[in-house]
């Protein structure tokens, strides 16, 4: 109806008034989102979307367990992490436990230490100023090797490590002297490429990574630490060559240097066969980070990472954070892991995950502009290009794409550099019913025929 077009287009004018440039929103013409159920969002028209977008709301919108546990909480206690109170230690716990027990133990060899100890922050971009930080101090030196294509957060130096030239088309030129820009190890459109089986290709990515850290200990600039995600999330889910992962984990620490896992996306159930996106790897971090689905949108972040490691901050002054690890907070986080464990999401993250990219990849048989899908569980990306051969990245296209779904009812953006990605990560809520629902549509779209 008219009436309530203008209220959005009301609400468009507001925000352009009182929002910077750089501050983007999603469609050329935007719905206003009233409301959100499970993975369902609803605009002020009542019109109802399939919501293939949201993975801080990891339990879905509108969870009523972290709702209550909010609302009790604020009611009787919310204070600053200096006081000893149950909620953080108890928060703090839960969290530890969900790390494989590998990783909860230090390496036979000596060379890695156990992730033992929690360190509690309000989003994913400090919990990554924070890993940095502490891989400068605990090494005594500098230099911090990030991969190419990457977002790891807008803080000066989560902001410094983010690479991708979506983001930054300036990434390249100038980062910090303390960066260095490693290759990405994608074997689909990458400087190596090979079939997923072919060990080979995460062997060179691997032996590239260990070149340049030769090379930095030759300038003088031997590593702190290497930043990456377990999953090339901002990529669009592109999964690490096998082997790659722990490989380069290996020449980081030969080099002296810390090895940082940004789960902040991946992380936390989204895959479905792991909850730590590292797990699928084998190998094990120094440093985790997180923060999105932890608090199902509550702001929340941390890092977990060995005592160690953790105790060398206290060479560079305190560490305090007002609001990271308060009792609301903690309370929150401990209702979602309540909620991830009671309603087996991580599961159904596996099983409807599986019959999503099943679908998918039926699409490409028939649609050519479908390439690869990439990912895995409820983290997926469907790459869209004009040529399988050349990889010709169809980024107009997807735009399209993602326009026409929305008038199907289903909310899903793209990602990569090329911005030719469909990137799946919906709330792990996601039913067979509605996987099957998005699929459709897109086969629609791609036919022309919506
Ligand atoms: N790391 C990764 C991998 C991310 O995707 C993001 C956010 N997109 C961040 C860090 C930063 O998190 P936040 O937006 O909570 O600061």
């Amino acid at each position: 109806p008219a009436a309530q077009r203008d209220e959005s287009g009301d609400e468009q004018a507001r925000r352009e008034r009182i929002f910077a440039s750089a501050q983007e929103r999603y469609y050329e013409q935007p719905m206003q989102i009233e409301r959100g159920w499970r993975h369902h969002l609803v605009d002020t028209t009542a019109r109802a979307y399939v919501d293939m977008v949201n993975n801080v709301t990891g339990l879905g919108h509108g969870h009523p367990g972290v709702a209550d546990a909010a609302n009790r909480q604020i009611r009787i206690l919310n204070t600053n992490s200096r006081f000893l109170y149950r909620e953080l230690a108890e928060y703090s716990e839960r969290l530890l436990a969900t790390l494989p027990d590998a990783a909860r133990t230090p390496s036979p060899d000596g060379g890695r230490e156990a992730l033992d100890t929690v360190l509690l922050v309000n989003s994913g971009s400090e919990a990554v100023d924070l890993a940095l930080r502490l891989a400068q101090a605990a090494t005594a030196r500098r230099t911090i090797v990030a991969l190419r294509e990457a977002y790891h957060g807008w803080t000066m130096a989560s902001d410094a490590v983010t690479t991708s030239a979506y983001d930054n088309p300036w990434a390249l030129e100038n980062r910090p002297d303390w960066v260095h820009v490693a290759d990405v190890p994608n074997r689909f459109r990458g400087t190596h490429r090979g079939e997923a089986g072919d060990l080979s290709v995460g062997r060179r990515y691997a032996a590239d990574l260990g070149d340049d850290l030769d090379r930095l200990a030759v300038e003088g600039r031997d590593v702190a630490g290497f930043i990456c995600e377990s999953v090339l999330g901002n990529a669009g889910g592109v999964l690490l060559p096998e082997g790659y992962l722990a490989d380069a984990y290996a020449r980081v620490r030969a080099a002296g240097g810390l090895c940082i896992a940004d789960e902040v996306q991946v992380g936390f159930g989204r895959m479905g066969a792991s909850f730590w996106g590292f797990e699928r790897s084998g190998a094990i971090p120094d440093l985790v980070t997180i923060a999105k689905p932890m608090g199902n949108g509550f702001p929340m972040g941390g890092v977990i990472t060995s005592k160690r490691i953790a105790d060398a901050l206290a060479t560079q002054g305190q560490f305090f954070s007002s609001a990271g690890g308060n009792p609301l907070s903690c309370r929150v986080g401990i209702a979602v892991l309540d909620a991830m464990r009671d309603e087996g999401l991580q599961e159904n993250a596996r099983v409807v995950g599986e019959r999503l990219a099943e679908g998918f990849r039926a699409l490409a048989e028939r649609h050519p502009i479908v390439g690869p899908v990439h990912g895995e569980g409820l983290y997926l990306g469907v790459e869209l290009v004009r040529d399988r051969g050349t990889m010709e990245p169809a980024t107009a296209e997807a735009a399209a794409v993602c326009e026409r779904l929305r008038e199907l009812g289903v909310i899903v953006l793209t990602t990569s550099e090329r911005s030719n990605v469909l990137k799946v990560k919906p709330p792990l809520t996601l039913t067979a019913e509605s996987a099957d629902f998005v699929v459709d549509a897109l086969d629609r779209v791609l036919s022309g025929g919506w």
